[in-house]
């Protein structure tokens, strides 16, 4: 039992290395119950039962890295690469802001747009939507391109860390990655005023109690305004295609710890939750979670950005999209947010 501890966080906001260590290796199911009860209250005192939902355009899957986990990395010959131009771009935004969206989710492989392309793109969207925001995610860059693409508009940007342990992070990437400069590039986008995101994958390839304790305290520390959290799940293509999936329920409880650690925290009920189990999503809002990022995506290249197996909604549409996830949260008891969500402390 560990609940001393989840209610120490809960009054503290913080524990050491050695308190998460042991929450990791010792909780047990009514410890998880009991920090999802926690979770949640935290988040509809503070949201209400309301869910912010964010469109999210994969706009192309050519990206230049080389991730063991992720289906779209480089050395996968199996990939149809595909680039969006920016006028199906925006064509897809239409779709979401007839939908209920009010922010734009541009998510890529690395390296597929350049950055002064980039910056038209999203000089064009806050043009064209002038109430909506526009979230980045498409990874490493330097500081000048950040800066720039904050100039252009964009408000926020997304760039999990993956790991915060700097053995596991390598055992994740090929060697030409490197661990320092994601962490700088997280700092940076913070620095730059962006609304900054971070986040792992529970369960990914040689994780440890150890490494996810570092994660929480990084989380304390760094005080991302977002947090992705989702499961590893293997893509038969990447070498990880036999290493175990992550844990349900263990992201559940993650997603609880993280509303406990940071409450005003952005933190979405992710695709791959909602890919290991066919409520997880419902149930990440029932562990704490405020935000749901469906797919904004045109139809035709759905199945070509497969990070892993069995992803959910590569069938469907936006609008169909929109419904089904307004079904699902009302059968719940909560209900959809039509605004840009914003940060607030
Ligand atoms: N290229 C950008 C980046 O790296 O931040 C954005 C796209 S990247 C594919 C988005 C996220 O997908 C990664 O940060 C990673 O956590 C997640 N992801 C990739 N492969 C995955 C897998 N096999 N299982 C679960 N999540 C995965």
């Amino acid at each position: 039992m560990v609940e001393h501890l989840i209610d120490k966080l809960n009054k503290e906001k913080e524990l050491s290395f050695e308190q998460w260590t042991e929450i990791f290796e010792k909780y047990d199911k009514d410890d998880a119950k009991y920090a999802a009860d926690i979770a949640r209250e935290i988040s509809v005192k503070i949201f209400g039962k309301k869910i912010y939902i964010r469109g999210i355009v994969e706009f192309s899957n050519v990206c230049r890295n080389d991730c063991y986990y992720c289906g779209i990395r480089c050395s996968n010959k199996n990939v149809n690469r595909y680039i969006l131009s920016p006028e199906q771009i925006l064509e897809c935004c239409n779709e979401g802001y007839e939908t209920g969206f009010r922010t734009f989710v541009l998510q890529s492989g690395e390296g597929a747009y350049s950055v002064a392309k980039l910056c038209d793109l999203v000089k064009r969207i806050k043009a064209d939507f002038s109430d909506c925001a526009v979230t980045l995610s498409v990874g490493e860059l330097e500081y000048d391109d950040y800066a720039a693409l904050k100039e252009a508009g964009a408000d926020r940007y997304l760039l999990r860390h993956e790991t915060a342990d700097k053995e596991h992070y390598e055992k994740l990437h090929p060697d030409f990655m490197s661990f320092e400069h994601r962490m700088k590039c997280l700092q940076e986008l913070k620095d730059l005023g962006y609304q900054t995101g971070a986040g792992i994958m529970v369960g990914s390839p040689y994780q440890t109690n150890e490494s996810l304790a570092k994660d929480m305290l990084f989380f304390c520390d760094f005080k991302p305004h977002m947090i992705g959290i989702g499961p590893f799940l293997p893509h038969k293509d990447t070498p990880f295609k036999d290493m175990q999936k992550g844990s349900y329920e263990l992201t559940l409880f993650i997603l609880s710890l993280c509303r406990i650690a940071l409450p005003n925290v952005l933190l979405p009920a992710t695709t791959a939750l909602g890919t290991i189990h066919p409520l997880g999503r419902e149930q990440g809002v029932l562990s704490g979670a405020n935000v749901i990022m469906p797919n904004m995506s045109p139809g035709q290249v759905r199945k070509e950005y497969m990070l892993y197996d069995n992803k959910i909604c590569v069938d469907d549409n936006t609008s169909q999209c929109g419904n089904c996830l307004q079904m699902r949260l009302n059968k719940i008891g909560y209900e959809i947010e039509v605004t840009r969500g914003d940060y607030h402390d």
